[in-house]
């Protein structure tokens, strides 16, 4: 156990504890980050193939107006390409009477574009929409099953839990916070899903680490943090004295750590409520993108499981093939159970039903359960229910101290994906700065 001094102190090297950090090294600040894991990134990971080319068991997408990660990649060097989609989309074709139904779901842009961006507790109906589910709303309102299943699909794919585990408000939220339902959060073109990193997005992390040097310290969890007239982080490799802290870990896993004195109330009651989903993402590598030759974007759409949504995400030069899939939700729930090789059978299986016997021809199988995951314990991010919001949602950005919290899930716009994580980190790497140290 080595002892240091620091100005700050950053627990977690993830997009948003190391985008707080470069901020507040710019400004000349001395900072130390502390890490858990031996790798920084936190829930982006690459996955490398060979030859240089990866995919990405974490976040990968970017789109339209995620400016924060935008910038910082262009800063870095790192790249982007678009999303493959050329060919046609495999699934069932819906009714009229389910498209009708789904067309309501429009009615969520005019009741989220109520929402006042950063303090969406405060709208005169948000009482009234955080009493119910989402669930709730849709059956209310939907009659067609096919429409329900596909919406409860949307849900999966944007929250990675039912929607009866949602708040209505908290579904709102998360629409102002994007800017639309339709496209940013749903659409490919125009939308979240556009564009992947050259190299993956790992590389953002990577490169930040690299100019950050020796102040970030792997593989050293972050067990207590006492605080008085400084901060004391006390970690399994380092124990550092600070000015101030920045916790930049997902809420899930903040109560591992051992506050003294301990958290005021609202703010442990809204970390417990804050409960991440669960999703399994699967690359499926295959010698050739063999779907492209048949006229199939490798997009796959079915609300019946086990992998309910697929793309073609294979490196820029379209070598190897590459299908990835999501099981989400109640799915994955179901499928972690499962050990690997039956899961691995069942996925391909049902590749192979969409894709052709083609698919059942993989040359590798990665996938990343990240509920299993001790440092994230599931993904993409927390979502809140019933209740949670108008009660405890002004704690959300709330220093308490002289500790500050950022993570994907504290920020204003594009909460829960990689461009809220950096927007978080920057911003509260300037409450840091705006105090005194
Ligand atoms: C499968 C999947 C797909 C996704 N897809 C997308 C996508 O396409 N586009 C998109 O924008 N977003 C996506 N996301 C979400 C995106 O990856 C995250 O929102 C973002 O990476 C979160 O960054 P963060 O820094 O807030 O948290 P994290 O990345 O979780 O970083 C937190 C860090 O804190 C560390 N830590 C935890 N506890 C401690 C402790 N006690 N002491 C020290 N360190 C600790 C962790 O190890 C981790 O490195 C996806 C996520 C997943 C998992």
């Amino acid at each position: 156990m080595s002892t240091r001094d620091a100005q700050v102190v950053i627990v977690g090297a993830g997009l948003a504890g190391l985008s707080a950090a470069r901020e507040l090294t710019k400004a000349g600040i001395d900072v130390v980050v502390v890490e858990a894991r031996d790798r920084v990134g936190g829930r982006t990971l690459n996955h490398h193939l060979g030859d240089g080319k990866v995919v990405e068991v974490g976040g990968q997408w970017v789109g339209p107006t995620q400016d924060h990660i935008a910038t910082l990649a262009a800063e870095l060097g790192v790249d982007t390409f678009p999303t493959y989609t050329a060919g046609r989309d495999v699934g069932e074709e819906l009714s009229a009477e389910a498209l009708g139904d789904l067309v309501k779901l429009s009615e969520l842009q005019a009741m989220a574009d109520t929402l006042p961006l950063e303090a969406p507790w405060t709208a005169d109906l948000a009482h009234e929409w955080d009493a119910q589910t989402f669930y709730t709303w849709m059956t209310d309102r939907m009659k067609d099953a096919d429409a329900r299943a596909m919406t409860e699909l949307m849900v999966g794919a944007i929250f990675t839990v039912p929607s009866a585990e949602l708040s209505l408000l908290h579904v709102l939220v998360f629409i102002r916070s994007a800017g639309s339902l339709f496209p940013m959060l749903t659409d490919v073109e125009g939308g979240a899903q556009q564009d992947r990193f050259v190299g993956g997005s790992q590389r953002v992390s990577e490169l930040m680490a690299e100019e950050l040097g020796e102040c970030v310290v792997l593989s050293s969890p972050v067990r207590s943090i006492d605080q008085k007239d400084d901060v004391h982080v006390v970690s399994d490799r380092l124990d550092v004295r600070a000015r101030r802290c920045i916790v930049a870990v997902p809420p899930t896993v903040i109560d591992r750590i051992a506050f003294t004195p301990a958290l005021p109330a609202t703010r442990a009651q809204l970390q417990r409520r804050m409960a991440a989903g669960s999703v399994i993402k699967i690359n499926v590598i295959y010698d050739e993108p063999f779907w492209r030759s048949e006229g199939l974007s490798g997009r796959l759409v079915d609300p019946h499981g086990p992998v309910t949504i697929t793309f073609d995400n294979s490196p820029p030069d379209g070598s190897p093939g590459v299908l990835m899939g999501f099981a989400e939700a109640d799915e994955a729930r179901r499928l972690i159970r499962m050990p690997l090789e039956d899961r691995k059978r069942l996925v391909l299986e049902h590749f192979a039903n969409h894709f052709g016997p083609k698919a059942r021809d993989a040359i590798d199988y990665i996938e990343g359960p990240w509920d299993e995951e001790e440092w994230t314990r599931g993904c993409y991010g927390a979502n809140l229910p019933p209740g949670a919001w108008t009660a405890y949602g002004a704690a959300m950005r709330e220093p308490v101290g002289l500790v500050h919290w950022a993570s994907a899930e504290t920020a204003v716009r594009w909460m829960n994906y990689m461009d809220g994580a950096v927007e978080s980190g920057q911003r509260a790497a300037s409450e840091v700065l705006q105090a005194t140290l």
